[in-house]
């Protein structure tokens, strides 16, 4: 054990940490100052669970979560700045935090490493394995808290993640029906009732246009589950991690725009995109549609996944996958650009033959070369042709 005691504000505190707590460092929280520190290491870290860098560093964080003795020496470089990795939210109580580097990693190279939850830092310890950094060993998160993870590195490079936990009562707290208007039923839990009066209205709207657009009249009101963070959707639609929404029956479930803290018009655009899954479906009971075909249409009355950027970046690169490797790969499609070019073969599909024969199409997959006249082959080829045209200057 080792024991530390600080004076703040005139409180006394007491931060008591076990051996294996911070780090891989044997020897404490900070290593003793070096010669390496004044090294010119162009190591940096370049994710953590996948996600990068923000852009920003906020003020206030940009000190270290505690002005604690302990945590004196972990500064960086005057001339570096702490950065700052774009909070995370509703994290699982038993995360583990995979921090990859620019280049192998060290022991040595690392000044200083931990996780805290109001400036106490959390008993865990860490693996290092080639770029790779792993947590490991800690103890459960505590729910709706909310934790900062710290890295500094020898070379004075500094970076922090903060992320919150899993609410477990709101996940609990069951979806009970909330409203109703034409098409729609909503079900959320108490933290989403604020929202559906302007939800309910946009997508009536947005609902409306599919219709018109898939020349379709659907029957019936469509169920909205809004669920209050990842884990409970995930639980109830058994998607993959990546999934904030899915149809089924009639029935979008999403998660809370709270959890995904994305715009109010991103998320109508996101739950729009549901619905239209469902309109898909009552065109085409046998569920027969390639996912090309099926997200794609989502994808395009949704209004989601069309930045023409992100599109453009996906086309360019090479090999575009056929329609046949999208099919085949769904439960990888975030990496394949499978949305955003689904997106673009209905976008280039519609500006050819219609909305109509979209119509057609939907309802009679099988019939495509009657319908379109060409071959499912000669449309692909017709397709990559467009993009590239549109897509690749
Ligand atoms: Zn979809």
């Amino acid at each position: 054990m080792m024991q530390f005691v600080q004076t703040q504000k005139g409180i006394i505190q007491k931060i008591i940490v076990t051996l294996t707590c911070i780090i891989l460092l044997s020897t404490g929280l900070v290593l003793p100052a070096t010669a390496a520190d004044l090294q010119g290491s162009a190591l940096e870290v370049v994710s953590i669970n996948g996600i990068v860098l923000g852009q920003t560093v906020r003020g206030e964080s940009a000190q270290m979560p505690t002005e604690a003795a302990i945590y004196q020496q972990a500064q960086p470089q005057p001339d570096k700045a702490w950065e700052s990795f774009p909070d995370q939210h509703s994290v699982a109580l038993d995360k583990e935090w995979n921090i990859a580097f620019s280049s192998d990693i060290h022991q040595e190279e690392v000044k200083y490493i931990s996780l805290t939850k109001n400036n106490q830092l959390t008993p865990g310890s860490w693996i290092l394995k080639g770029q790779m950094l792993t947590s490991t060993g800690f103890e459960r998160y505590e729910a709706d808290s909310i934790y900062k993870l710290t890295i500094l590195l020898r070379n004075g490079n500094g970076y922090y993640l903060y992320f919150d936990t899993f609410n477990e009562n709101a996940a609990q707290g069951q979806l009970q029906f909330r409203m109703q208007t034409p098409h729609f039923l909503f079900y959320t839990t108490e933290q989403d009732v604020e929202i559906l009066p302007e939800l309910a209205t946009a997508l009536e709207t947005n609902f409306a246009r599919v219709q018109t657009d898939l020349h379709t009249q659907m029957n019936g009101q469509q169920r909205i589950e809004i669920y209050p963070n990842q884990e409970s959707y995930l639980q109830a639609s058994s998607m993959y991690g990546w999934s904030a929404a899915c149809a089924t029956g009639g029935t979008v479930q999403a998660n809370s725009l709270k959890t995904l803290q994305c715009s109010f018009d991103t998320y109508v655009n996101t739950l729009t995109h549901e619905i239209t899954h469902n309109v898909e479906a009552s065109l085409n009971a046998a569920s027969t549609l390639p996912h090309w075909l099926n997200e794609g249409v989502a994808c395009f009355e949704g209004k989601t996944n069309n930045n023409y950027a992100t599109i453009a970046r996906y086309v360019r690169q090479a090999p575009v996958p056929t329609f046949d490797e999208l099919e085949s790969n769904y439960y990888r499609w975030p990496e394949l650009g499978g949305y955003e070019l689904s997106y673009s073969i209905v976008e280039y599909y519609v500006q050819t033959y219609g909305y109509e024969k979209l119509h057609a199409l939907i309802s009679d997959y099988d019939c495509f070369a009657e319908i379109t006249g060409i071959t499912l082959e000669q449309f692909q080829a017709t397709w990559l042709q467009a993009i590239q045209a549109k897509y690749v200057q």
